[in-house]
């Protein structure tokens, strides 16, 4: 009897198995009756490498598609940014302020504001049937 640590390729799952010899293992594997303990998947191998080294294999992959991923985003808001300094003012802490000036007292603008807001603000203006739309802003960024 032989002990292999599988793992299976499709759900990361490694399990160990009992075969009468390696010959059987292949057998089996090539009549595709090894199939995962958990999703059944018959994408099942021999385990070679140490765990830790697969595990940190399939990290750095995700790590580089959320970096992929973040930096996609980062351009989409870089590019609203950009749209929104050009198109609306800038008020900065007293937006809540600015924002009931203009609901209110019917202040004449000629942009649409923009600034900071804490979470208690935008809930008021909210109550008051002001509306204010939150965005993803990254601070530390050039004009
Ligand atoms: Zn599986």
């Amino acid at each position: 009897m032989i002990k292999y640590n599988l793992i299976c390729n499709k759900c990361e799952l490694s399990f160990d198995s009992w075969f009468a010899s390696s010959k059987e293992y292949d057998k089996l594997k090539k009549k595709k009756l090894i199939n995962c303990h958990g999703c059944g998947s018959l994408n099942v191998e021999k385990n070679l490498m140490a765990p830790k080294l697969i595990s940190k294999k399939f990290e750095h992959k995700n790590e580089k598609k959320d970096l992929i991923k973040y930096k996609k985003i980062k351009k989409t808001i870089n590019e609203y940014q950009k749209f929104i300094k050009k198109n609306f003012d800038y008020v900065g802490e007293n937006f809540a302020y600015e924002a009931r000036s203009i609901h209110y007292n019917n202040k004449k603008i000629n942009k649409g504001i923009y600034g900071t807001a804490s979470t208690q603000d935008l809930k008021e203006l909210k109550e008051e049937g002001i509306n204010a739309q939150t965005i993803p802003w990254f601070k530390k960024e050039n004009n």
